[in-house]
This record gives structure tokens, sequence and C-alpha cells, in this order.
């Protein structure tokens, strides 16, 4: 059995900044408006599999701390990030930024591309239903835009 919300029409939704450094295009600091969706399987408990609310709040409070922010992969090798008294430089071939530190989200990542996004929201919320035995198995899928997104699975 299997549950899913919708990122877009359940308004799972978070507006960032981000660049993919060496990217022609991307390269250029850019936005998006993303949507995380969500599957999770597993066998009912009692008449549910999770209670919708609370798997919403959950994905609710990550897009949260994404949203209106500059998404920066703090593992990045392309990028030399320092933490200044005025915020983050972020160094990127021969381009420099600084970003208010508040506008900024710094994510424990390796690029900021969907695919990454979506093993980090995926992890994130895995790590809240640990104690839920009756789940076992989670799909995240973050669109960039309509139309085209990545996805990732993982055992819970
Ligand atoms: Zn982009």
């Amino acid at each position: 059995m299997f549950i899913e919300l919708d990122g877009w029409r359940g308004k799972l939704r978070f507006s960032s900044c981000h660049l993919i450094p060496g990217h022609p295009k991307c390269g250029r600091l850019h936005g998006h408006t993303y949507a995380v969706s969500v599957r999770l399987e597993g066998e009912l408990e009692n008449e549910f599999l999770i209670d919708f609310f609370e798997l919403k709040e959950i994905v609710k409070k990550i897009c949260d701390e994404l949203d209106h922010r500059v998404l920066i992969a703090e593992k990045d090798p392309r990028l030399k990030i320092r933490d200044e008294e005025d915020g983050y430089s972020i160094v990127v071939g021969k381009k420099r930024y600084l970003f208010p530190k508040e506008d900024v989200a710094l994510l424990p990542i390796n690029s900021v591309a969907s695919e990454y996004l979506s093993r980090y929201i995926a992890e994130r919320i895995a790590s809240q239903l640990s104690g839920m035995k009756n789940l076992k198995r989670l799909h995240v899928r973050v669109d960039e835009g309509m139309g085209q997104g990545a996805g990732c699975t993982l055992e819970v």
C-alpha cells in the first residue's frame, strides 16, 4: 500500500536560487520554484500508513527552511566558501558572490542539482520516520519547475 503527496497541488513548494558551477547557462545565479512530491510505501497500521497531516508537516518544514534562500552546497569542490563577518563569500572560478548569512541555506551536499536536493530532502524525511516500523520505502521527487524533476528512493 502507498500514500502520495503532490508537491504542486499540496503546496509543498519553495522558491530559491542557485547556480551550477561550470554549466554554460546554469552557472549564472538563477531561481526556480521547486515542488516536493512524496510517495510512502508500507503496511497499514490501524487504518493509516501515516497521517497525511503529519507527513505534510514534516515536508512543509523542510520546504520552509529552503524557501526564499540562496542554496549553497557546502561540499561542492568547485566552490570556495568563506564564512566572513558580513556574510558568506562564495568564489566560483573568477566570480565572487557575497550573500548575507540569513539569505543562505548552506546544505551538506555536493551539488545543488535536483538529484542531490531530492536525496537531501529524502534523508531528512526518512530520519523523522525512523520509529515507524510499518513504513518500508520512501520516494521523493523534486521538480525544478513544472514538468521536470529528479527523484530518490530510500528504504526506511
Ligand atoms: Zn537551476
